[in-house]
């Protein structure tokens, strides 16, 4: 269990918030009440708890310091992270910190994005791109993954009746 806390100023109002890297449900400012932008990073001991275990999607950002392009990616996924604030948690993972995560999700190329849903990965994606380009990435797969989640509670229902 880790009790790591991180500070993340909000975007509404300047507070500024102590936030658990993992905790149930999402953080909200302790000032105004707005979602907070949830933006934390793991490693290989604390992934489990920090990406798999959180309630909202989850987008991974597999990077490492001597990356240019994800130097420019990671701005861009901050600000994904703002703009859905309360609908998505942004775990930074520091490829040459963390072997064991690097080998399980087979990352060849940094930056490897990755959308994680209640620890099961939805979508993937190498390499940087623009904001507008992500967005669409991570909008999409949201709606894919609502579809995804009716059909499963339909086919549970009708398990039921039969
Ligand atoms: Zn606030």
């Amino acid at each position: 269990m880790t009790n790591a806390t991180t500070i993340i100023r909000c975007p509404n109002c300047g507070h500024k918030n102590r936030v658990p890297l993992a905790a149930a449900g999402h953080p909200r400012c302790g000032n105004c009440h707005n979602a907070l932008p949830w933006i934390v990073d793991a490693l290989d001991d604390t992934f489990a708890e920090v990406a798999e275990k959180a309630d909202p999607p989850v987008i991974v950002d597999m990077w490492a310091t001597w990356c240019g392009p994800c130097r420019m990616v990671s701005p861009v996924l901050e600000r994904l992270a703002v703009e859905r604030a309360g609908d998505v948690k942004l775990v930074k993972v520091d490829v040459d910190r963390a072997p064991r995560l690097s080998s399980r999700f087979g990352v060849q190329a940094v930056p490897t994005l990755m959308i994680l849903h209640h620890g099961a990965v939805i979508a993937r994606q190498a390499g940087a791109a623009p904001v507008d380009v992500l967005r669409r990435w991570f909008d999409d797969a949201m709606e894919k993954d609502a579809r995804d989640e009716d059909r499963a509670a339909r086919d549970s229902e009708q398990g039921h009746r039969s």
